[in-house]
């Protein structure tokens, strides 16, 4: 075992599969140099054994008092993963709620995006969404930027200089959209490329470029085979949109009268792979589900953004039953809020409206949301080996949730049990319950 250089002791809350959450009462974890976890050892009998083997460990490792942590009665979590979220966008989070999507894009969200091009603008909207993430346990995030390099090049920055865990994607678009917030398809290659090179250059490994065509309407034949070439050849992730909207659908049908689904267009383009996140997938056909299977591609479920632009409901356990990669995804500012335990509770919802019109339907339990906004989330973004819950092997990135932290939403009675009372953190709990974050064994300020 690699050297123990800080130990947590306590309990620990984690997903090992879809229905199945761990709660580990009196156990320990040991990180080492690198932040990775090396050591876990739960359900000690009593606390006298475990207090022994923090004696033994202390020795043997050379731990200092000071990097033993007590977590007394709080508890343990994997940190969120955020698989679909638009960094300039939160400068509107909470407004502009009254519109479907495309009418919605184009009066309220490419005109604030168009301002990224001012970096002054983008560097206060981008440190207080990056800030905004960490306080709420998001400690991976898949940012959209805007079309502007510099400005997706200082997202990158923040969130790196924070520590958190990113990746970033320069947007492309190059049709229909409006003239003060477009680009040539030439200008969209050649400064993707360009971001690309200057994300890898930096050689910090939480910080990846993602390749980021808008969404198959704005973008054209060129542009689209231009990027799925460059996906490849650098072995990036690959994010965008897809099936959302009936009107957007239709609006693809039109543009793409000889390819078969809309989902399918991806594929043509070589931009559909298993390292694919396509937020939404609202609309799929069976075919077009299979599809995705097939190729591996993971989906992003946004069910805040779904229903606030009124999108429609995905339902999550036909995508489940074809074992997709699934993860939750804030879909900044459609989805108005930006935090994963937001979009863990409209999972729920979203599942249970499918219980109406299907009596069949097994709904979404909230052990389930919890697994799709960890491991679920580490799936979508190929880094199940890394991230995701506290396997020793993986990197630690990990919330402390203080349940009885004062002037929090949770109130906690005598005879809850520790199930009880990660439920209601799950129900009721915000950003006030966050009470330490690592990334990567590093500890966090937010
Ligand atoms: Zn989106």
């Amino acid at each position: 075992m690699d050297k123990i250089v800080k130990l947590f002791k306590g309990t620990i809350i984690h997903s090992v599969e879809l229905e199945k959450v761990e709660i580990l009462t009196n156990s320990l974890v040991g990180i080492g140099k690198e932040g990775i976890i090396v050591y876990l050892k739960s359900a000690f009998e009593d606390l006298n054994q475990l207090e022994d083997q923090v004696k033994k460990l202390s020795v043997e490792h050379e731990i200092p008092n000071e990097c033993i942590v007590d977590m007394g009665n709080k508890f343990l979590i994997p940190g969120f993963i955020d698989t679909h979220a638009h960094a300039p966008q939160y400068h509107n989070a909470g407004t502009g709620t009254d519109l479907p999507l495309l009418k919605w894009l184009e009066k309220y969200t490419f005109p604030v995006e168009s301002k990224f091009k001012d970096l002054k603008f983008a560097e206060n909207v981008y440190s207080k969404v990056v800030n905004r993430m960490l306080k709420n346990g998001t400690t991976t995030c898949c940012y959209y930027a805007t079309i502007h390099v510099e400005a997706s090049e200082l997202l990158a920055n923040i969130a790196g200089e924070r520590g958190q865990r990113a990746f970033i994607g320069k947007v492309c678009m190059d049709r229909h959209s409006p003239d003060h917030y477009i680009e040539t398809t030439e200008d969209s290659l050649n400064d993707t490329k360009e971001f690309v090179e200057r994300i890898l250059s930096k050689g910090n490994p939480l910080i990846q470029p993602i390749i980021t065509p808008r969404f198959a309407p704005s973008c054209t034949n060129l542009l689209m085979e231009g990027l799925g070439k460059l996906a490849n050849e650098k072995k990036t992730l690959i994010q965008s949109h897809l099936s959302e909207n009936k009107d957007e659908i239709e609006w693809v049908k039109s543009l793409y009268p000889g390819i078969e689904s809309y989902t399918h267009v991806y594929k043509h383009f070589d931009l559909l792979n298993e390292r694919t996140i396509m937020a939404h997938c609202v609309h799929l056909s069976e075919e077009e589900l299979h599809l995705i299977s097939e190729q591996q591609t993971s989906i992003s479920h946004c069910p805040i953004s779904n229903f606030t632009l009124s999108s429609g409901n995905l339902d999550v356990r036909k995508v489940l039953k074809k074992n997709i990669k699934l993860g939750l995804g804030t879909d900044l500012s459609g989805g108005y809020h930006p935090s994963i335990l937001q979009v863990m509770r409209d999972s729920i919802k979203c599942s249970n409206s499918h219980f109406f019109i299907d009596g069949e339907h097994k709904p979404l339990t909230f052990e389930e949301a919890f697994y799709l906004a960890t491991v679920g989330g580490s799936r979508v973004v190929n880094m199940e080996d890394r991230i995701g819950n506290f396997q020793v092997g993986k990197d630690f990135d990990a919330q402390i949730i203080d349940p009885f932290a004062p002037n929090t939403p949770i109130d906690v009675f005598e005879n809850d049990t520790i199930k009880d009372i990660f439920q209601k953190f799950i129900y009721l709990g915000d950003d006030r319950n966050l009470s330490s974050l690592y990334i990567k064994g590093k500890k966090i300020n937010f």
